[in-house]
Formats: C-alpha cells, structure tokens, sequence
C-alpha cells in the first residue's frame, strides 16, 4: 500500500481552507492544516510535507511571505502561494522569496490542484530520468539532438534559444519570473536586462508559432502549459 501524500495547507480563512482540503483529499492526499504562520512551521517540522500550500494574507506575526522565507533556510519542500488578486507585488515577491507557483484568490480547487500534481510530477521525477524528448503541444524538444520539431519537422533555434525552450519544458505547468528564466537558462552569474528574456520568448513564438502553448503570466513571467 502506498502512502498518500502529504499536503500542509496555511490558510486562515475557513472557507477556503475546507473547500482546498476536501479536493487535495478527494484527489488522494492527506491535508494537514494550519491558521497561522508558526503553527504552518511546526506542522511542515513535524509531517515532512511533500507540498506547502501557503496563504499570503496570515494573522499573527508571520505572514505568508516570512513563512516562505523562513521555510526556504530549513527545506526546499515545494510552496505553492495563495495570492489576492491586486497582490502582484506578493506574487513578484513570493517568487522571488522561492515559492514554486502562485495561484491567485479567487481561484478554482481544481485548477490548484492540478498545479499541486504538476509540481509533485516534476519534483518527484529525478533528473536523469527525463526522457531525452520532451513534447510540447505539437513541439517535440530533443534534448540529446539538441533540435526542436514541429510537426516532425526540425527548426532552426539560436542555442540559447533551445536552452530556453528546454529550460521552459522541464519545468512544464509552473509560472517562472524572468529572473528564474535568466537564472537558468542564462547562470546566475549573467548579468543583464531581464527583457532579455522576452526577446528570447519572442524568437520561439515566431519560429514554434501555434505549436509553443505558453502563456504571459502578468506581474511575474511565463508558464508552459
Ligand atoms: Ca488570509
């Protein structure tokens, strides 16, 4: 019999945090649940979560940004935050503080936990166990050939241009800031405009056209689908 996964969701509202709770246990996972930050803490200490679900908006002394950032010097668990819906700076700031993903108030139990899945699928896939092609809509990216097909067609990329579509298909499903995209893609070490990154985006766009399915997520970046 295998385990289920174990879920800590931070929310103080009671409503939300019932509705969130019934799906992730519908979709198997056990849900522990926390109303405020320290509490959320304890519980990611004490149950080893393989996920944080994580309200910005928390009573008490912690908010839902030091809660990440406190969880980030103790674990690398994945965090997924709750956002309002004017909080682009929470959701910049989340980010950047190493949450994985947002999702933004008021938002659809579904579509969270379909991005809850989507991160366990990644995080639980090591590394060297990705296939060497991964498929993109109706883009194939082949990662030992270093050559993207359309339709089976190949197409000509810049190399950074296929670092970056690898880099966005590796990481399938979640929001990336343009930091993280230049951090990856580019070494931390790189120093120059983040616009970089659109122009970059721009180039896949024209040369993939309909078979690239990524998505402007506004205030932070990108997102693969
Ligand atoms: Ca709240």
């Amino acid at each position: 019999m295998t385990e289920e996964p174990v879920v800590v969701l931070v929310e103080d509202d009671p409503n939300i945090a019932d509705l969130v709770d019934m799906y992730l246990r519908q979709s198997g996972y056990r849900v522990y649940q926390a109303t405020d930050g320290e509490a959320g803490l304890r519980l990611v200490r004490d149950r080893h979560p393989k996920l944080v679900i994580l309200d910005v908006g928390l009573p008490g002394p912690l908010d839902g940004l030091d809660v990440c950032r406190q969880l980030r010097s103790i674990s690398d668990v994945p965090i997924i935050m709750l956002t309002a819906r004017d909080g682009e700076v929470d959701r910049v700031l989340g980010l950047e503080m190493g949450a994985d993903d947002y999702v933004t108030k008021p938002f659809s139990p579904r579509e969270l936990v379909a991005r809850v899945k989507a991160i366990l699928r990644r995080t639980e896939t090591p590394r060297q166990d990705l296939p060497s092609v991964l498929e993109v809509g109706s883009c194939e990216v082949d990662l030992s050939r270093r050559e993207a097909r359309v339709d089976g067609e190949p197409v000509v990329l810049a190399a950074r241009e296929f670092d970056l579509l690898a880099f966005l298909a590796g990481n399938r499903g979640l929001a990336l800031s343009r930091r993280q995209l230049l951090d990856g893609v580019w070494g931390p070490d790189w120093i120059g405009d983040e616009r970089t990154v659109d122009v970059h985006v721009r180039q896949l766009r024209k040369k993939l056209g309909e078979a690239f399915p990524l998505s402007t997520v506004w205030g932070v970046g990108y997102r693969l689908d």
